[in-house]
């Protein structure tokens, strides 16, 4: 087990903070709250700044089709401001999605590279809701999708895993993986809530069945309720997969006093649930692990989540924080672990 402090990557650029619009949740103060909470251990060589290449056309086309591609690029061109209902654009969002794509495959060349073994990407636009052909849900394109697709063609791994913890289900990754073993997929989310995908018996298609993990969570889940989850799904899952890399869709939206969900994880939840993965990384990856940033609407909650998620992978020791009551998992938590348990006991050993 390693106990010295370890130094983490952090992917940024300040582009990052072209796309914004105004008072949208998804906007650049998110980024601007963590970049300062980041100060002192940048201050004191625990992380290492690491700036972005923008993805290539073709980086993009291993995930989306070209013709929504160029349409992105038309619509942010044209002066169009928004996509869909929720998904706004500003003339520059092409080329910041593009970076924001690229940023999230430069942390994984870093950590393939063996530069930095764990690197946290705080790209936007995020981008776990968009589809193959449509943007959704504040996404452009799918960041950690095409990271996953890179892992495999140009360092050939055969068994990369994606943990996405964003309180909202990441429809768009599960679309993209969910009829291929080569891409293990696992979503703890609140159900019900948008999308309104990643219900428990979607679990892949064809060579991907059972490579697709869904647990939908009542509104209201906690520190010791995830704490459930990871200890007797998710953990044991990684451990019989063995990936080659973990890479984590990490949105800090389920944090207790997020505006747009209803989960109430504190930051030492978000510590423990960083250090379960972490320590997997560790058995099976030689310790490699990228997060990319999706959602998290509370400005100061997320930031200080994220720092307890960097506290927790390069155990730096910092204090934790607040820390959520230790209280029994409520009973229904208890029995839908009982329903993931009914579902996944056909693909898996639990
Ligand atoms: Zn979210």
């Amino acid at each position: 087990m390693v106990s010295q402090k370890e130094t983490i990557g952090i992917v940024y650029n300040e582009d990052y903070l072209i796309h914004t619009q105004g008072q949208h949740p998804e906007r650049k103060e998110r980024l601007e709250h963590i970049i300062r909470v980041l100060d002192k251990p940048a201050a004191e060589g625990l992380v290492n700044m690491v700036d972005p290449v923008p993805a290539e056309f073709e980086e993009i086309a291993l995930i989306h089709d070209s013709e929504y591609i160029k349409s992105i690029d038309e619509a942010c061109r044209s002066g169009k401001k928004f996509l869909d209902m929720d998904t706004y654009i500003v003339p520059g969002s092409y080329r910041v999605a593009l970076l924001s794509a690229g940023g999230a495959i430069t942390g994984l060349r870093k950590v393939m590279n063996q530069n930095i073994r764990k690197v946290f990407a705080l790209n936007r636009p995020p981008g776990h809701h968009a589809e193959r052909s449509r943007a959704q849900g504040f996404c452009l394109f799918n960041n950690i999708a095409i990271a996953a697709e890179v892992a495999r063609r140009e360092y050939r791994l055969s068994r990369v895993a994606i943990v996405d913890w964003d309180v909202h289900h990441g429809n768009g990754t599960q679309h993209s993986f969910e009829s291929d073993s080569g891409v293990l997929f696992i979503s703890i989310h609140q159900s019900p809530a948008y999308p309104g995908t990643g219900q428990l018996r979607e679990t892949g298609f064809g060579d991907g069945e059972g490579f697709t993990v869904n647990i939908p969570l009542p509104p209201g889940c906690g520190d010791v309720e995830y704490e459930l989850f990871y200890s007797n799904i998710i953990i044991p899952v990684l451990d019989q997969y063995k990936p080659e890399i973990l890479l984590v869709s990490a949105g800090q939206d389920a944090y207790r006093h997020d505006p747009l969900a209803g989960m109430s994880l504190t930051y030492n939840g978000y510590y423990n649930m960083a250090e379960q993965l972490a320590d997997a990384a560790e058995r099976w990856a030689g310790g490699k692990i990228l997060l990319c940033l999706e959602g998290g609407y509370h400005l100061e909650g997320q930031a200080g989540a994220v720092k307890q998620v960097l506290n927790a992978l390069g155990r730096w020791e910092l204090p934790r924080g607040e820390i959520g009551p230790a209280l029994k998992p409520s009973r229904t938590a208890e029995s839908r672990l009982e329903e993931v348990f009914a579902v996944q006991k056909e693909y898996w050993d639990l």
